[in-house]
Order: structure tokens, then sequence, then C-alpha cells
């Protein structure tokens, strides 16, 4: 009789929640990751964020066989995979970490459904937020929009769960089963090395991040984001580090949890505006001018800049993530599914809360959102905060042999964007 954990979005050993319980329970454990068909099928095969999760497990594989263990990879539609588990072991216990994506939830639901049948116990835990589910509310219990109030009941509880509790998994290390599970190729799962890696994370430059964290030439940030979309940190030690060291850094952990519990509570957003009154904007959804975005040429510098860097590494910085949106859905009229869309296959920190999250609010059409008639200039949002053009310059290359004309005049384009909501903004 064994247990099984079951990998997901926490691709680490260490400070993991549902493993810790996992590694309690009376049975040893298998660990599991299943590599899902109905999410890989749509991927192109060199995909990257499938190379970091890949890597992830090799990782995983070598301290679990330090250890006389290791990991049980699969392939296929899940509920047809976790059926051919049942068959072939005997499962007593399965523990996995919740997962808060509409697809996710409805996944989990099904397993749990057919691990009933066979009369094993399911248990899931909350590991990827400090904050999950309707554990923030408004007085009223209903969820909070906006996201100040958010943040100060967020610090507020937070405040009277200090410390984090620290899920030592390594003391039950011998409670996982002996095992040597043939750790499939890369080429076996139907993918190829990506070009594109994901950067290690750092904590270290932080000292000035509230200062420089908005100039996209400097390395101010973490580049935590695909870590934390993957697992391969643990959310409690990142927000321990950060309480104790920088509450800037601290309110963007918080913004990540903010848009996971606005996804939870209106899934709607994955889709639909969350501002209904939006739905009658007219946009124009050129074809010609999204290539153009998607290319990087429509003629501002720091627009093209930043979709050269998404194309290029899989990561584009946060100011200039704000100025490309903002140039798609205002200057352009095409309507944030668009550039959702794009963002979700290119980038390697791709997390549907916060894109979702982010593109509403660049559109103006999402909860706490830039108010419409804000349209950001590129060429001011240049001078601000890429004087000296070493951003661009990184990314466009012939910027110094003259850079061609602007595929929309900015006036323009910012009256007919102010006339266009104004219009279809039902009141
Ligand atoms: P840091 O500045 O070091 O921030 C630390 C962490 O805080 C980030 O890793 C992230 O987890 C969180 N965070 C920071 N800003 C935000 C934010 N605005 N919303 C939510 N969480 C935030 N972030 C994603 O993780 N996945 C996405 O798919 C995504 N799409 C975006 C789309 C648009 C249009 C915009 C404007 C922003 C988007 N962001 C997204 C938010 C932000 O740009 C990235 O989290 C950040 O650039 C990642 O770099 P970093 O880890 O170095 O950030």
């Amino acid at each position: 009789a064994v247990s099984f954990f079951w990998f997901r979005r926490d691709l680490r050993l260490e400070d993991n929640v549902g493993l810790f319980y996992a590694l309690q329970s009376e049975y040893p454990v298998i660990p599991l990751f299943i590599f899902d068909d109905s999410i890989l099928d749509s991927l192109p095969k060199d995909d990257a964020r499938v190379g970091l999760i890949y890597d992830s497990l090799l990782q995983i594989n070598k301290e679990l066989q330090s250890i006389g263990s290791s990991i049980l990879i699969k392939k296929g539609k899940t509920q047809e995979v976790w059926q051919t588990i049942v068959d072939e072991f005997e499962v007593k216990k399965v523990f996995f970490n919740k997962d808060y994506e509409p697809y996710a939830m409805d996944r989990d639901d099904c397993i749990c459904q057919l691990l009933e049948q066979h009369a094993i116990l399911s248990y899931s835990f909350k590991d990827q937020v400090i904050f999950e589910e309707k554990e923030i509310t408004k007085a009223d219990g209903l969820p909070y929009t906006v996201y100040t109030p958010y943040k100060n009941k967020w610090l507020e509880q937070f405040a009277k769960i200090k410390p984090l509790q620290e899920y030592n998994t390594t003391q039950s290390f011998s409670n996982f089963y002996k095992s040597n599970f043939d750790f499939p190729a890369l080429e076996q799962i139907g993918f190829v090395e990506s070009k594109i890696k994901v950067k290690p994370y750092t904590l270290d430059g932080l000292a000035n991040y509230q200062e420089q964290r908005d100039f996209p030439a400097v390395d101010a940030t973490s580049y935590l984001s695909p870590h934390l979309r993957f697992g391969t940190v643990s959310i409690r030690k990142m927000v321990a580090f950060a309480d104790k060291t920088n509450a800037t850094f601290l309110s963007e952990l918080i913004w990540r949890e903010f848009f996971m519990q606005i996804l939870y509570h209106f899934p709607k957003v994955v889709t639909q505006n969350f501002k209904s009154a939006y739905d009658g904007i007219q946009w124009r959804n050129n074809e010609e001018d999204f290539k153009r975005w998607c290319e990087g040429r429509t003629g501002y510098p720091m627009v093209d800049a930043g979709m050269r860097q998404l194309n290029e590494t899989g990561y584009m910085h946060n100011r200039v993530r704000m100025v490309v949106a903002s140039f798609l859905c205002k200057h352009l009229l095409i309507q944030w599914q668009w550039g959702e869309a794009y963002f979700a296959q290119k980038l390697l920190d791709y997390e549907l809360s916060a894109n979702v999250g982010n593109w509403q609010w660049a559109a103006g059409t999402g909860c706490d959102a830039a108010p419409y008639f804000r349209v950001f200039n590129p060429d001011i949002q240049l001078k601000k905060f890429d004087e000296k053009g070493i951003y661009i310059r990184k990314w466009i290359p012939e910027f110094d042999l003259g850079y061609g004309e602007p595929m929309v005049d900015h006036a323009m384009a910012r009256d007919r964007a102010i006339a266009t909501y104004k219009a279809g903004i039902l009141t």
C-alpha cells in the first residue's frame, strides 16, 4: 500500500505543504508528475516552459535518487493516467497542493471523484499563496475588488500569522517509496530543448528596488515570476524575506495574490471584461496592426524593444509590459484578449490570474483599472524610464541608424481612443 504526492505547480521538495503532509502519512510516498496532454498538445515543440518543468523535475529526481527513491513521470490525459495508476498500485491516499485556475479546479474535482470511486482518500492543501479563496474578504464577506483595501486587510491578517510555519520535509525523507522509475528524455515527452532559458531569481539586488524597479535597463527586480509560477521556490519564504527587508517588494507579492483571488471569485475575467459596462467598445481589431505589434515593428522604440525582448527571452520588464499593453488597447484599439493570448504563448512566467488581471488593468476594463482616458505616451515613457536609450538599444540594434516612422500618430490615436471608449462605455 502506498500514498501518492502529485506535483503540479509546486516543483520543489523543500517547504512544500502537501508533500510535508504526504510524508506524515502511514504509507510510503510515491512522488508523481503528469505531463498533461490537454495542455501540451497546444504548445510548440520547443516551448521553454516545458523545458523549465523538465529541468526542475530532473533536479527533484536527483535529490530523490540520493535517498534511494525517484519520481514517477507519466504522460497522457490526466484522468486516464490516474486510472492506470490506481490499477497498477495499491493506492491508499493521494496528496496535492491546490491550484485555483478554473481548468485546474475542474480537473481536480474529476480526479477526486475517480479516487473516491476506488475508496482512495484525497487531501489538498494551500501552498502557492499566503491567503486563498475567502480568507481575505470585506466585513460583509464579499471579495475585495480594489487593491489598496485588499492589501491593508492582507497585512492585518498576515501580522496575526507571523512567523510563517516552515514545512520541513527533509526530516521525513525516509518515507519516500524506494524506487528507481525510468526518467524519460525530453524527446520522449514530444519536446525538444528550447533556446530560451529561465533566468535564476535573485534577492540580492533589491536594496534599491523601490527607486529602480521601473527602469528596464537596470537589473533591479527579482526575476522571481517563473519560479513562483512553477513553484520552484516557496512563496512563504519569499514573503518572509520581503516582510523583513522591503515593503514595496512585499506589496508586489500581494498584487499577485490580489489577482489570484479575483480570478477565484470572478472566473469570467479569463475571457470577459470585469466591468461589463465596457462591453460595447467598438474595437478596430486590425490584424495587420496586431502583427506589427507582435513583431515589434510599431515604430515606437519603447514598444518595439519590449516586444522583441519578449520574443527573444520569454520575459519583459514590468514597466514595458504596461506600455505595450496600453499601446495595443488604446493606440491600436485592439481588444485586450488578443494581447493576453500573445503574452500567454510567449511569457515564461505566464500566470493566468496575473496576465488577465494586468491586461484588463491596462485596457481599463478590469477591477481597480487604469482610467480609460489615461493613454500612455510611449515616447514620454521612454524619456522617463530609459532616458539614455540603453534598454532600447539592447533590443533594437538598428536604432542608431535612424528609426522608422511610428505606425500611428500619438495625438490622433489618443483622441481616437478616448472618443471610442466614451462612445462604447455603457452608463
Ligand atoms: P518583481 O518586480 O521582482 O516582482 C516580484 C513578484 O511580484 C513577481 O515575480 C510577481 O510574482 C509579483 N508581481 C509583481 N508585479 C505584479 C503584478 N503587476 N501583478 C501580479 N503580480 C506581480 N506577472 C506574472 O507573473 N505573470 C504574467 O503572466 C504577467 N503578465 C503581465 C501582463 C501585463 C500586461 C503586465 C503589465 C504585467 C504582467 N505581469 C505578469 C506582472 C509583472 O510584469 C511581472 O510579475 C514582473 O515583471 C515579473 O518580474 P520580476 O519577478 O522580476 O518582478
